[in-house]
């Protein structure tokens, strides 16, 4: 199984890495945020263990990005014990779980191992409503038995509302889960989206409604 470690201090890191064989893991060690880049554009790592203090910038951009675009691999953060402030934006931002520097080896191992025990963040799930479904993991959406392509997010909003269908799904919440705090939306932008997603469901033969529940929210259901 393939781990992301992206950690600056080249001795922290041959011991993360070298913990984390042994421990059975396919381990990739980025110094950089640069490095880490690359490798997740190549993808297919279970869970990135990523330190917050980079020589080329911060871990939580990095988080940012990946979870803005739609990649839901989970993140263990390495924080420092005089941050704590760090740990609240970490999880806020998107991490699953965060270890404080100095931490036990053998606590960090068994940490990754129940993050990757999550049913949802490692081997994903599939969530189906109607003849829709999509795999959290790989991100992929079949309609009627063809796969569709959506943008990350539209498929993350589509991941929301199947996660609650027959349910309001208030609009703040749409808003606070896909957009970064640091990155103002115009007013209509969920709007926007949740229009462009019923679109592509109608297009594409989806036998699902995208209702919209005026001054409160979006329910999905099976049309
Ligand atoms: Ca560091």
């Amino acid at each position: 199984m393939r781990l992301l470690i992206v950690e600056d201090e080249p001795a922290l890191g041959d011991l993360l890495r070298r913990a984390l064989e042994r421990a059975g893991f396919a381990p990739d060690l980025a110094a950089t945020l640069g490095e880490a880049r690359e490798y997740l554009a190549l993808g297919g790592h279970a869970a990135i263990i990523l330190d917050l203090g980079l020589t080329d910038g911060n871990g939580l951009d990095l988080l940012r990005e990946a979870r803005r675009a739609g990649n839901s691999t989970p993140v263990l953060i390495l924080t420092a014990r005089d941050a704590p402030e760090d740990r609240i934006t970490g999880l806020d931002t998107g991490a699953d779980d965060y270890v404080v520097k100095p931490f036990h080896m053998g606590e960090l191992v068994s940490r990754v191992r129940a993050l990757l025990r999550r049913p949802d963040a490692a081997l994903g799930v599939d969530l189906a409503l109607g003849n829709v479904a999509l795999h959290t993991a790989t991100r992929e959406v079949v309609v009627a038995g063809a796969p569709v392509a959506l943008t990350p997010r539209e498929t993350s909003l589509l991941e929301m509302l199947l996660r609650r269908h027959g349910r309001v799904v208030p609009r703040e919440a749409i808003e606070q889960g896909l957009y970064a705090l640091d990155n103002p939306t115009t007013a209509n932008a969920v709007e926007v989206l949740v229009y462009r997603l019923r679109r592509r469901l109608l297009a594409c033969g989806a036998d699902l409604a995208l209702h919209t529940v005026r001054g409160v929210g979006y329910l999905l259901a099976e049309a």
